[in-house]
């Protein structure tokens, strides 16, 4: 009961946050009713309904008929899968702590959500959400406690991104990945946190490689669009969130896998 409600909480939340990530630094404001982009029509409750509607109304609006954003359901499925699987990771059940312990992750992982759409639409992070994340990561690991390596993941990953931003001069990574890294080190400790970015690295190498196999052969067989190229710029913040995420809920300890195959 308790991981169902979770998870109709979590996709409530992520309509919020497809909101927030669309009108962040925007001049706009999250007040005011939703409407449709396009033909301005006000949308009536019914047409609300998170995941729901998008569904029964075949992803397009009742007005005009134009297409509905694919972001607005996959934002919101996946606010909701972050709540339900936060869950495994801090059972909160009779236990203050864990309860401290699932809202402070919850409200980083909300930051996430909309750091990825921001970063997906903009390829910047917005610094107020960063540093707003690291002082939750932080209070997370004073609860949490730990060893001193637990503590010192987040500025070991820090060190690393700011290291390759410097000698990129900001090409290859932008230093706001520094500041994320910090603070989703922060939340997982070790070896989670290592493993996060071990992940990452392999998402996003995979989701890269297949982007620009599709560009290529998009470019070969029909002449259009210019295929990706490795300079292209690929926002690399929604990889580290899903190797935290992934990490996190399934206490993922990479380097003892791999030791395994190895002996
Ligand atoms: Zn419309």
């Amino acid at each position: 009961m308790i991981p169902f409600f979770l998870f109709v909480l979590g996709v409530l939340i992520g309509s919020f946050l497809n909101v927030l990530g669309l009108r962040w630094n925007s001049g706009k404001g999250i007040e005011g009713r939703s409407f449709c982009v396009v033909c301005k029509k006000d949308l009536p409750w019914w047409e609300l309904v998170p995941v729901i509607s998008f569904v029964g109304l075949g992803g397009k609006c009742s007005g005009c008929k134009s297409k509905i954003s694919w972001q607005y359901p996959l934002v919101e499925l996946w606010t909701g899968l972050i709540f339900l699987s936060l869950y495994s990771a801090f059972p909160f059940v009779f236990d203050l702590k864990g309860g401290f312990l699932y809202i402070l992750a919850a409200a980083i992982f909300c930051i996430y959500v909309v750091l990825t759409i921001y970063d997906v639409r903009h390829k910047i992070l917005p610094d107020e959400l960063v540093y707003a994340a690291i002082i939750l990561g932080f209070a997370s690991r004073l609860i949490q406690g730990g060893a001193l390596l637990d503590y010192l993941v987040g500025p070991i990953l820090f060190g690393f991104f700011g290291l390759i931003w410097l000698l990129s001069r900001g090409r290859a990574m932008g230093f706001g990945d520094a500041k994320l890294a910090l603070s989703l080190g922060l939340l997982l400790g070790a070896p989670a946190g290592f493993s996060a970015l071990v992940l990452a690295f392999w998402i996003g190498s995979v989701i890269t490689l297949t982007i620009m196999i599709l560009g290529r052969l998009r470019f070969a067989l029909f002449r259009s669009g210019k295929g990706l190229t490795m300079k292209s710029e690929i926002p690399f913040a929604p990889f580290l969130i899903l190797g935290a995420w992934i990490s996190l809920i399934y206490h993922l300890d990479l380097f003892h896998v791999l030791s395994f195959f190895n002996a």
